[in-house]
């Protein structure tokens, strides 16, 4: 096209295509819900803005909030349109191909060793799965500030750009039209739609149609040719001998025909899951509306979840949910931002997903939704954001997260967790065990709760870090989870008892009579010894009351990393 500025993918982006390709990956049906929940997003967008500006919905077609999908058999064209806020050509170029979102290259290297594509849309990612389907693509978008544009490309390493002048005008929002591969036909059957429809996008918030076929009869005038003399001749019969008028021996001379016709069919009801009475909702259906909460199509089902509502001077429903697994990014949202993932909604009305401080951020990683009927919907997010009734909503949310968490905790740990990989204790008979129960079995004068760090049990077991402590029978945790290593910098106590590192100094065994004479002693031996490996190599030199049959140990400063810390901080240097 003469008009067509043409653009380079970001080297990332252009990988993720390569990939998406070139991909066995058998589940192709993914690209439908992700478009359409692109769509979902987009006309989510529209409808909170126009919250304070309605002019901005337009007026007839323009301003409904549906998604509608048409199939062209013949040209081999689904084609995806809704009327969200649609892209500029700014949005285009940045959003559809030259900058990289964070996730892009996180689920780059995800797909090269374990990756399961599928998993695509939670990596902010999911646009590009269309290239599973379709060779050539191309998105014809509107957005109220700008002219309507077409992008398209054929995943060549390069897309295009036009000012739209030869499709009909959208009014507002983005189509997108898929030129199928010929291996990807079925995705032109009706019924094939119908069923990934209902099967990943049951929980849409907004209509969703489907330019149907539909076979009716159709009453038509008896074709005058095929009527043969012999029917004629019958029929003149029958009016002499009846007498019947001409009007209504007319009428007769129609036949039934079945004919094709199009209409929009509706393939969703649109229902919101946190309205109904949790007696009436299922297992299943709980878990299937968090995977499409959170963009989480594993087949694993939410540890826990929380379905309740709050009466009284705030009202509100929240449905939350703990994830079957640690979101690929948990580090990051923790600490690159205060946002929860909790979506929003006033009255049924989405308005947002970034809303800070719905939780704390320790709780960041549960997922869910909280609809309130108190907070005005007329006001921008600004104004929502600081509106008294959030805190009490907040205070709420936090009290039923941690009701949540607590009885999944009280759930024997062993069934629901992996007993190998997570922390254990000595004493607990190779079983997970609650700090509760850790602090019922102290020795009498054991002030601290004794833990270690590293990467296995069988490896801690073994380490001279803890030879003395068993040997006088003192219980000691063992954390085999790097993120327990991340955890013990901020947990200083517990029940108003110190966490002491047993491999870090500052080690106290109750009294010990004879550690001063010890000390004492050797006390030339260990002077000699500080001034042997030099102030650089080691802060002191002491001796030990955690060593057994072990001769000498290195211990790790008090306030600095653990050993076990360093080795994961290298691992993370890349
Ligand atoms: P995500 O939806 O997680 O942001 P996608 O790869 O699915 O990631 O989409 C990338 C971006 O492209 C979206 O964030 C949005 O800005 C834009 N986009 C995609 N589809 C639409 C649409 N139908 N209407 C408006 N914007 C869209
Ligand atoms: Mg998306």
């Amino acid at each position: 096209r003469s008009n067509a500025e043409k653009f380079e993918f970001q080297a990332e982006v252009s990988r993720l295509m390569d990939i998406i390709i070139n991909s066995l990956y058998s589940n192709k049906d993914i690209f439908l819900r992700e478009l359409i929940s692109n769509a979902s997003d987009a006309i989510d967008k529209i409808r909170f803005l126009s919250l304070t500006d309605k002019e901005i919905l337009g007026e007839g077609d323009t301003a409904k909030l549906e998604i509608q999908i048409k199939l062209d058999k013949e040209k081999k064209i689904i084609s995806i349109r809704d009327r969200g806020i649609g892209m500029t050509k700014e949005d285009l170029i940045k959003n559809l191909g030259t900058i990289a979102k964070s996730g892009t290259s996180a689920f780059v290297e995800k797909m090269q060793t374990s990756g399961d594509l599928n998993l695509i849309g939670q990596f902010g990612v999911g646009f590009y799965s269309v290239y599973l389907v379709a060779d050539y693509v191309e998105v014809i978008s509107k957005h109220n500030d700008d002219k309507q544009y077409v992008w398209e490309s054929k995943a060549d390493g390069a897309f295009a750009i036009s000012e739209d002048t030869w499709n009909e005008p959208l009014g507002r929002g983005t189509e997108i039209r898929l030129h199928l591969r010929d291996e990807a036909g079925e995705y032109l059957e009706e019924s094939k739609l119908k069923e990934l429809v209902k099967r990943y996008s049951e929980f849409i918030n907004f209509p969703i149609y489907l330019w149907a076929s539909k076979e009716v009869d159709v009453e038509v005038p008896a074709d005058e040719d095929e009527s043969s003399e012999e029917e004629e001749s019958s029929e003149k019969t029958s009016t002499e001998e009846e007498g019947e008028d001409e009007d209504s021996e007319k009428k007769s001379k129609t036949k039934t025909v079945k004919e094709t016709t199009y209409e929009w069919e509706l393939l969703n009801d649109v229902k919101a899951i946190w309205l109904r009475n949790p007696k009436e909702v299922t297992e299943e259906e709980y878990s299937k509306f968090y995977h499409s909460l959170a963009k989480d199509f594993s087949d694993e089902k939410p540890l826990a979840w929380s379905h309740f509502s709050a009466e009284g001077d705030v009202e509100f429903k929240a449905l939350l949910f703990v994830p079957p697994k640690a979101p690929h990014d948990l580090y990051e949202s923790y600490y690159n931002s205060n946002k929860s993932n909790l979506k929003l909604y006033v009255r049924r009305v989405f308005i947002s997903d970034e809303f800070d401080e719905l939780l704390p951020k320790y709780l960041n990683f549960l997922k869910g939704l909280v609809d309130s009927d108190t907070l005005p919907l007329n006001v921008s997010r600004e104004m929502l954001q600081q509106h008294g009734s959030l805190k009490t909503i907040k205070k709420k949310l936090i009290r039923k997260a941690l009701d949540m968490i607590r009885k999944l905790a009280e759930e024997d740990p062993d069934e629901s967790n992996d007993k190998d990989k997570k922390g254990m204790v000595t004493k607990s008979d190779g079983k997970l065990t609650s700090l509760d129960q850790y602090i019922s079995r102290m020795k009498s004068g054991q002030k601290d709760i004794f833990y270690i760090t590293g990467t296995s049990k069988e490896q801690l077991e073994k380490s001279p870090f803890i030879e003395r402590l068993k040997k006088k029978n003192y219980e000691v945790i063992l954390f085999t989870d790097p993120v327990d290593e991340y955890l013990m910098q901020y947990l200083m106590d517990y029940e108003d008892k110190k966490f002491q590192n047993v491999s870090k100094e500052g080690l106290k065994l109750g009294k010990d009579s004879k550690a001063k004479e010890l000390k004492e002693s050797f006390k030339d031996l260990t002077k000699w010894w500080k001034s042997a490996l030099s102030f650089d190599n080691v802060d002191d030199v002491k001796v030990s009351n955690r060593l057994d049959d072990t001769p000498c140990v290195v211990v790790t400063s008090k306030y600095g990393w653990s050993a076990n810390m360093e080795k994961i901080m290298q691992s993370q240097t890349l």
